[in-house]
């Protein structure tokens, strides 16, 4: 579906802004309460799922399942009950007034009346191209996702605050040894977290280390990182099986800034689950869950903030 067509349809009962985990759970709910849910399709399709490979702690499926496959279910699995796509990168929304109204830039809007925001968090990266061409090869950003793979092995954390402390001591049920790179000496961990981390007999420590690239893309496989000394330049190959990247997240949720209550990193405050302070907005999935962060409670908000959206409908009138 285009945009224009999207805007002919006047005013739709729902929109679901992401289609990962939390958004496609939301349009299926949504989708078969007869809601026929516009479900908005940003710059990560699919979200963090679409990243992983395979997924083994998604209840049922005994043999684990791959991430885009999985994900690929959910959306058809939304499409047969009526629910429609479209691609946009929502630009600026007016929350003031119901119908509400989204802005996707260059004149073209849409009107909800009850908006479901699953535009989830987008790991932070390096920006290495060898990064890039190696995720769901070695390269992670989900401990609890990807660690299993690693058994046996020696794995690589990158950053200093309370995630890599966090990914580096889950990690260490499987790793051989699990090397933190930070690229300061100073770190943002909690000291708790970063006491448990420098206790820890698997766990080593590099600081002031950055890594120039990860090896070996040719094969498709992680097996070494070069790394450099900020302070004196020195650069050498680290062998290794994975590097996990535990520098932060980012909330997709700059848009909303001013009409919805945020914490300070910018994570969507919900209250009773899913209900933003905005009556007929809710939020599910990562952009509003910073602590589970799992495929699982993704989808179990999005349902709720589908059911939600359901029952404020019945009460305000389609
Ligand atoms: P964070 O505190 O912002 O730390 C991010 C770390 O990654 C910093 O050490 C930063 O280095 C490094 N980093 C960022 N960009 C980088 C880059 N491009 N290259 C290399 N290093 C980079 O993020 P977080 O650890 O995800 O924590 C976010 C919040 O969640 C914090 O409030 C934390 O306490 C909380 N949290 C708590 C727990 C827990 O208590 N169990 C677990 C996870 C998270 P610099 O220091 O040099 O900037």
């Amino acid at each position: 579906m285009n945009l224009m067509d999207a805007m002919e349809n006047s005013v739709r009962d729902t929109v679901v802004l992401g289609t990962g985990c939390a958004g496609l759970t939301a349009a299926i709910y949504a989708a078969r309460a007869n809601l026929r849910p516009l479900v908005i399709e940003g710059h990560e399709p699919g979200g963090q799922l679409s990243l992983t490979t395979l997924v083994e702690n998604f209840p049922g499926f005994p043999e684990g399942i791959q991430g885009p496959e999985l994900i690929n279910n959910m959306r058809r699995q939304a499409e047969r009950f009526g629910a429609e796509f479209m691609a946009g990168h929502l630009v600026r929304a007016d929350l003031a007034q119901r119908p509400f109204n989204l802005d996707f830039g260059g004149g073209k809007t849409v009107r909800a009346r009850t908006l479901i925001i699953a535009s989830g968090a987008s790991a932070r990266w390096l920006g290495l191209p060898s990064e890039q061409a190696l995720i769901g090869h070695g390269v992670s950003s989900c401990a609890t996702c990807d660690g299993f793979f690693f058994k046996g092995k020696p794995i690589t954390v990158i950053g200093g605050g309370d995630s890599a402390m966090e990914e580096a001591l889950f990690l260490t049920r499987f790793a051989t040894k699990v090397t933190v790179i930070h690229r300061r000496d100073h770190f943002r961990a909690s000291k708790i977290m970063l006491d448990r981390a420098r206790k820890h007999e698997k766990i080593e420590f590099m600081v002031d280390t950055v890594v120039e690239e990860v090896q070996d893309v040719s094969k498709k496989e992680v097996t070494a990182l070069k790394l450099r000394n900020a302070k004196t330049g020195k650069v050498w190959d680290l062998p290794t099986a994975a590097m996990f990247l535990g520098i932060g997240h980012e909330p997709n949720a700059r848009m909303f800034r001013g009409q919805l209550d945020m914490d300070d990193d910018g994570y969507l405050k919900t209250y009773d689950f899913v209900m933003t302070r905005v009556p007929g907005v809710f939020a599910c999935g990562d952009v509003q869950d910073r602590r589970y962060r799992q495929a699982i409670t993704a989808a179990g908000s999005g349902c709720a903030a589908a059911i939600e959206a359901e029952k404020f409908l019945e009460e305000h009138g389609r």
